[in-house]
């Protein structure tokens, strides 16, 4: 079987330089693509020679609602200059009203300025959003989208809104870390996901699957443990079983969708 990670971040600090060792056990694994997200401009160097020496990796460039205090005044010019460098998607790039002192105001600015980049190049966005799930339908309706597509990573927002997304374009990730028992409204959500809107995504290094679930453990330098990327596979049985259905089929549904939104890249 092969496998796409469709959101992750390889690039992150806590991996510590072993990233060229967590790619070879992924690729023993099966996972053929990933899309690593950078989310600052101290990212992109990171991802921008991650993707040159692996093909594994398909780049993303983005400002996530996080880190924008961290933008330089050239922040836009220099995410296009990444852009014109090697093809890549958008993101990861969003709008939250969730992380405590974190202002809302700027976030629908760059969010927008990002999603005009990708509508213009009609490249795929990556989308973080924790409690703005009205707003962010809003702007995505009534602003230019790119043809290929855009994911709601991580998507857990409410159920009702799925069939308004999809309409937009909307592809709708499953992390691992929904597969823990306390996250079943999440999980249930997915019943709902159009089958040819669905994905898959480790967001390696965080997003823990369950304990029994992991297939390759791993620990940070600090002794804290990190999501190994690897750990795909067992976020496609997971998957599969609560939804009832045959992991190779799952996974080959999962394989064309992927290759619908990311394989112009
Ligand atoms: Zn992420």
């Amino acid at each position: 079987m092969k496998f796409y990670d469709a959101h992750n971040h390889l690039q992150d600090d806590r991996f510590a330089g072993r990233q060229h060792e967590l790619l070879a056990t992924c690729e023993k694994s099966g996972i053929t693509r990933m899309v690593v997200n950078g989310a600052c401009e101290a990212d992109w160097p990171q991802v921008l020679q991650l993707a040159r020496a692996n093909k594994t990796v398909l780049p993303s460039f983005g400002y996530h609602p996080w880190y924008l205090a961290e933008r330089t005044p050239d922040w836009l010019k220099n995410l296009e200059k990444y852009l014109d460098e090697i093809p890549g998607a958008v993101g990861e790039i969003g709008l939250d009203r969730w992380k405590p002192d974190l202002p809302y105001e700027g976030q629908e600015a760059a969010f927008l300025a990002q999603l005009h980049i990708a509508a213009a190049r009609n490249l795929p966005v990556s989308i973080h959003c924790l409690q703005a799930w009205g707003r962010l339908h809003e702007l995505l309706r009534d602003h230019p989208r790119p043809p290929c597509g855009f994911v709601l990573h991580s998507f857990g927002g409410p159920v009702e809104m799925i069939p308004a997304f999809a309409k937009l374009g909307a592809y709708f990730s499953f992390p691992g870390y929904f597969l823990h028992e306390r996250k079943l409204r999440q999980r249930e959500a997915f019943k709902k996901v159009p089958a040819n809107r669905l994905l898959i995504e480790t967001d390696a290094p965080d997003q823990h699957l369950p304990e029994d679930k992991i297939l390759h453990p791993l620990v940070g330098a600090d002794g804290k443990p990190l999501n190994h990327p690897a750990n795909l596979p067992a976020v496609h049985s997971g998957l599969a079983e609560f939804l009832g259905e045959n992991e190779a089929a799952l996974t080959a549904r999962v394989e064309e969708n992927f290759l619908r939104v990311f394989g112009g890249l």
